[in-house]
């Protein structure tokens, strides 16, 4: 195994991983943890900043998969027990507890949570180094593909080599794999969805007994995520230890044409004016600078793995974050891609049918995600005798949960028609989901 050194990178790893995200940290300490020899190549300097930082609690099993749920705890982050979701005319809300789960979301700083799993990855034997980029892989020897990069350390921007057995795609939204095989697919142009996000300083927040507090009540009161939907699209609110992120997922013309200032007069604009939010941010300062933006994020690819790669994370598809699954599945694609690597590994002569075998299983997987996401959008390239399946297995609870998030933002068509066609649907507690949807009334007082 290497020595962790940001100093010098080997010419030859059995696994290189591109991007230090959920994704790619994840999929290396899975790896590290079975002594298999990891390089993981990031091009920012960590810690970096990223949206997604509501996490729901399913994260936390791959977290002690990972061995490192201690380290989390002791970050000590928002801890959050479920959502309230204003949607049109009405105001639901969802507890985890509800649902069988015992331990709670969280809402987490993304620069820290995902510092912390890459010194985690670290500290297990995984060679991690930053501020290097990838920049192109060459699969003509199929054994031994070649991965350049430019390596931007210090004041020098030295262009190499490092050869591999197996690559790792966790570049995130630049999907870097599906980009350069030409497999990368953009979702149907009207359902192409941006957002724009930015940080407050002292909003308030609303907590799980639906009230409205100050922030230095976080501790006695937990708070939910917020969701609405507005004229434009919908919004979340999700309070931080120090600051609050909110952010509008809106149709893609909204600010076609729109320069960084005007983008910015419209976010402010519109948090000033939708109901709840103006109550949530009355005594709120906008922290500047801090508006990012991420146009046209919906895309998937037709293949996401090949006998020696595997593009997982945000890296094989991304649709619309209102399920709060990001980070979970960067987690769930980590631990199936290295299985499939760990036994290609022990038995190459079957590593192409191990690849095949994870390209249908995250097919599916990603295939259900969207088809929940886009919901009454129609279901954009999703093969659906592959997806009814893994409806199938998923317990009831958990199917429920899923059915009440996508019924209360009024997108649940996809899931009752796969429900339905699969015949999971009888087994579903009508009666619990009718009281758990009944309209609840907010205290802004
Ligand atoms: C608007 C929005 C809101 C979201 N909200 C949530 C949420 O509330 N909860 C949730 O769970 N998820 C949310 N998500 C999704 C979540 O952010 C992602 O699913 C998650 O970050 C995916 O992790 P990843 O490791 O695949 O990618 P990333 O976190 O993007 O990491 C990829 C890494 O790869 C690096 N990289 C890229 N290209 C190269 C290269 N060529 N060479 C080397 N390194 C490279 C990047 O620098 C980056 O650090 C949201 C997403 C969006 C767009």
């Amino acid at each position: 195994m290497h020595q962790a050194s940001e100093q010098s990178i080997p010419t030859q790893c059995t696994v290189l991983i591109i991007g230090g995200g959920p994704a790619g940290s994840s999929a290396a300490t899975f790896l590290a943890q079975s002594g298999i020899d990891v390089v993981l190549l990031e091009k920012q300097a960590f810690p970096r900043n990223q949206v997604g930082e509501s996490l729901i609690p399913h994260f936390w099993k791959f977290a002690d998969l990972l061995g490192v749920t201690e380290k989390i705890k002791a970050e000590q982050f928002v801890i959050k027990s479920g959502g309230i979701f204003a949607w049109q005319d009405k105001v639901r809300q969802v507890k985890f507890a509800e649902f069988g789960y015992d331990r709670p979301g969280l809402h987490v700083e993304r620069d820290r949570f995902d510092h912390i799993l890459l010194e985690h990855a670290k500290s297990i034997g995984v060679s991690v180094i930053t501020e290097v980029i990838v920049k192109r892989v060459d699969f003509s020897n199929s054994e031994l593909p070649t991965v350049f990069y430019t390596d931007k350390r210090g004041d020098t921007n030295r262009e190499s080599k490092i050869r591999c057995r197996y690559i790792i795609d966790a570049s995130g939204h630049s999907s870097f794999l599906a980009s350069q095989l030409g497999t990368r697919q953009t979702i149907s142009s009207e359902l192409k969805f941006l957002s724009l996000w930015g940080y407050y300083r002292n909003s308030r927040y609303l907590g799980v007994d639906r009230a409205c507090h100050t922030p230095d009540q976080i501790q006695q009161q937990l708070p939910v995520t917020f969701v609405m939907s507005f004229s434009d699209g919908w919004i979340w609110h999700i309070i931080l230890r120090e600051s609050t992120s909110v952010g509008l997922v809106v149709h893609n013309d909204k600010t076609r044409g729109m320069d960084k200032a005007q983008r910015e007069l419209f976010f402010k604009q519109t948090c000033a004016e939708v109901p709840y939010l103006r109550e949530l941010l009355r005594d709120a300062e906008f922290i500047e600078d801090s508006l990012q933006f991420r146009p046209d994020y919906s895309y998937y690819s037709t293949q996401i793995c090949g006998e020696n790669y595997y593009c997982i994370g945000d890296a094989a598809a991304f649709v619309d974050p209102i399920f709060s699954h990001g980070v979970q599945n960067a987690f769930y694609n980590a631990s199936i891609s290295t299985i499939a690597i760990k036994e290609s590994l022990k038995n190459p002569r079957q590593r192409a049918r191990y690849s095949q075998l994870c390209e249908s299983r995250m097919q599916q997987f990603y295939g259900f995600s969207r088809a929940l996401s886009l919901g009454d959008y129609g279901i954009n390239g999703v093969n659906r005798e592959l997806v009814k399946p893994l409806m199938k297995t998923l317990p009831p609870l958990e199917l429920e949960l899923i059915y009440l998030i996508s019924q209360v933002t009024n997108r649940s068509e996809n899931f009752i028609q796969l429900a339905q066609e699969t015949g999971v649907w009888n087994s579903f507690a009508e009666q619990h989901i009718e009281r758990l949807t009944e309209n609840i009334h907010l205290d802004f007082s």
